[in-house]
């Protein structure tokens, strides 16, 4: 090979492996909890994704790829306007419901959508959750709201997504499944995993009976309560 074309080759090796190098971390942390997200049974089989935002994009998982067999090289960098650098897996079939949601919040660093199994239920009868108990409030508001079915993977599913969410932390979507927001992945994940709780409540109360639901001003107050609670040295320093 001539000398010139050595360079070439060599230049656009650099190329791609800069940013491998520069997310291997989040890579890493990716593949971790979606293991944890099918080894804790919160969404069975390959149901699912987790994505987190990067700068100028976001890593998701591969579409079709069982957490196990999952390793970081398979997590695939989207950009902001969709583009994916060749030589990747394909991303998940729902990088475009994950996009949009970082594009309209600002807030939101990570995704993590289940198919857990309550939420589950509650989305096939169109149910979301209602401020039945107050840790619904832990969501950001007076209820967890459920989206109107789209197919998954569609440009649909991610606008009603969108709109599921609003300012809130968690949605679920009709006969499909839950979505969970946050500033990070370890976040997001907790927040997954509570949703499903809360939603394995809600049913177990309807099951029995007519949930009371707590009116919107109760939860605006919990709502602000939520601001501070857990934080051990904001609430100290106040002391
Ligand atoms: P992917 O494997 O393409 O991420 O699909 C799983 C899923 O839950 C689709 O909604
Ligand atoms: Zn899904």
């Amino acid at each position: 090979m001539k000398r010139t074309a050595v360079r070439r080759v060599q230049r656009v090796l650099q190329k791609r492996a800069e940013p491998a190098v520069a997310t291997a971390g989040v890579r890493a942390e990716i593949v971790s909890f979606g293991q944890r997200m099918s080894s804790s049974g919160l969404s069975p089989g390959k149901s699912g994704n987790i994505s987190v935002r990067v700068d100028g994009g976001m890593l998701i998982t591969p579409t079709g790829i069982g957490y196990h067999e999952m390793r970081a090289a398979d997590i695939v960098e989207v950009r902001l306007d969709g583009r994916v650098a060749p030589g990747q897996r394909v991303a998940s079939s729902e990088w475009q419901m994950h996009l949009a949601v970082y594009k309209a919040r600002a807030d939101v660093g990570a995704i993590v959508h289940t198919h857990s199994l309550n939420a589950t239920a509650l989305c096939c009868v169109h149910r979301g959750i209602p401020a039945f108990h107050y840790m619904v409030a832990e969501f950001g508001g007076d209820r967890i709201a459920c989206g109107p079915y789209a197919t998954y993977g569609s440009e649909a599913l991610a606008r009603i997504a969108v709109k599921a969410l609003g300012a809130r932390h968690a949605c679920l979507l009709a006969n499909h499944g839950a979505v969970a927001v946050a500033e990070t992945l370890r976040k997001a994940y907790e927040r997954a995993g509570e949703v499903e709780a809360l939603a394995a409540q809600y049913a177990r109360a309807l099951a029995i009976g007519r949930p009371r639901i707590l009116n919107a001003r109760e939860m605006a107050r919990v709502v602000e309560k939520f601001k501070t609670y857990g934080k051990q040295t904001e609430l100290k320093a106040k002391s």
